[in-house]
């Protein structure tokens, strides 16, 4: 690594290396330390692939500004670099009428939030579209889709080496500290010395924030396990329950081969951990026969866990993206990338995009 660097990013799964792209693109020297072997090891890979609509989050958020920016530049992207992906559409539904009235919020929020509007479908529409759900009622949601996220990542990862940014795996970050209007930086025995720090490390990027900015939030886990449904899926779309505290419920998502897999739900922890409990898989399977009766377990295989990098603690409410530059927490040369949770993958590539704006000193959010 150079002793004296332009752009340092801390993190290499989707968000850090479209930030790195971005700023390549611009003209800057970039390089991103990765502590891995490998990009993407983390949350990055061990999600649903959803590219999600924007129906879900307060109007004005990050969360919603960003998801809406993202889906569109992630869409182009995909078409442009052919990075696999497929917009199958999705559809959430409602077992009880208690949830039809989060069903008719999220109609209202898709179209505040400009995702498109959502179509309304009744108990027998939801049949005709995915005869295998039952329900008394759904949303149809056109435009979201599913990635392959390491495709994505090693398309970004050309993309930033095309324009002259650069990988360092095996160099875990270990300690910052200002150094004028600078920031020294240790990594694997490298000292540097930069003139932008972005810290995108996910889970650790509270930590990582509290070597400068001592009030930045604290970090908390909830993991997710996700089960493989062995066989031919007996869905054609993405099918959610509503939304459940945490996360966005026990839901149906396909890879591009068209195999199902069901989940994440939330079991929050106290450390990174991502071991597969399989101890509480009959309240999984309970959440999934709400909306799939026939579900047959001898067909539900352990597949993976994910965490998600939660700042705000068990029963508080979901807090929104921060993008936090000097203007925020002023410490020159620091932007802090915290709480990127679902939607992060959609707004990798707008996530990028801000932050890039406020290196280039015209921050736009
Ligand atoms: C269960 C789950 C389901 C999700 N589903 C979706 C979905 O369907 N659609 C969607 O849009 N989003 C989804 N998300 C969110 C999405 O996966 C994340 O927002 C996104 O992957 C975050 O990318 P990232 O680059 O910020 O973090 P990460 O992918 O976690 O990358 C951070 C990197 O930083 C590295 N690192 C950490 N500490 C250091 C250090 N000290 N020095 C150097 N490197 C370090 C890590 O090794 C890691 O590679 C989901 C997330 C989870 C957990």
């Amino acid at each position: 690594m150079a002793d004296r660097l332009d752009c340092l990013v801390v993190g290499a799964g989707a968000v850090g290396l479209a930030v790195a792209r971005e700023l390549a693109r611009k003209g800057r020297e970039v390089v991103v330390a990765e502590r891995a072997e490998v990009i993407g090891g983390e949350s990055s890979s061990r999600n649903s692939e959803v590219i999600h609509a924007g129906i879900y989050y307060p109007r004005g958020s990050l969360k919603a500004r960003l998801c809406v920016a993202g889906k569109a530049l992630l869409y182009e992207y995909c078409a442009a670099h052919q990075v696999a992906h497929r917009r199958c559409g999705k559809i959430i539904v409602a077992t009880s009428e208690s949830q039809l009235e989060t069903l008719r919020g999220y109609c209202a929020s898709a179209l505040a939030n400009g995702a498109g509007a959502l179509e309304w479908l009744d108990g027998e529409a939801v049949r005709e579209l995915e005869p295998a759900v039952a329900a008394l009622a759904g949303v149809h949601s056109p435009s979201t889709g599913i990635i392959d996220s390491h495709d994505f990542m090693q398309s970004l990862l050309g993309e930033l080496e095309s324009s002259g940014g650069a990988l360092a795996l095996n160099a875990e970050v270990t300690r910052i500290e200002r150094d004028g209007d600078r920031l020294r930086v240790a990594a694997e025995g490298y000292e540097l010395d930069a003139g932008w720090v972005v810290n995108s490390a996910g889970l650790e990027a509270p930590n990582i924030a509290r070597m400068l900015t001592p009030n930045a939030p604290a970090a908390y886990y909830a993991r997710g396990r996700y089960y493989a449904y062995s066989g031919p899926s007996p869905f054609r779309r993405l099918v959610y329950p509503v939304a459940e505290p945490g996360g966005l419920g026990v839901h149906v998502t396909l890879d591009l081969g068209g195999q199902a897999r069901f989940g994440p739900d939330v079991c929050w922890i106290d450390r990174i951990d991502y071991g597969f409990d399989d101890s509480q898989r009959e309240a999984f399977i309970e959440a999934i026969r709400h909306y799939y009766p026939a579900l047959d377990e001898s067909r539900l295989h352990p597949g993976y866990t994910g965490i998600r990098p939660k700042i705000t603690a068990p029963g508080a409410p979901a807090a929104d993206f921060r993008i936090d530059g000097p203007a925020k927490h002023g410490v020159p040369g620091l932007v802090n990338l915290l709480g990127i949770e679902s939607p992060g993958l959609t707004a990798s590539l707008a996530i990028a995009q801000a932050v890039a704006a406020i290196v280039e000193g015209q921050p736009r959010i």
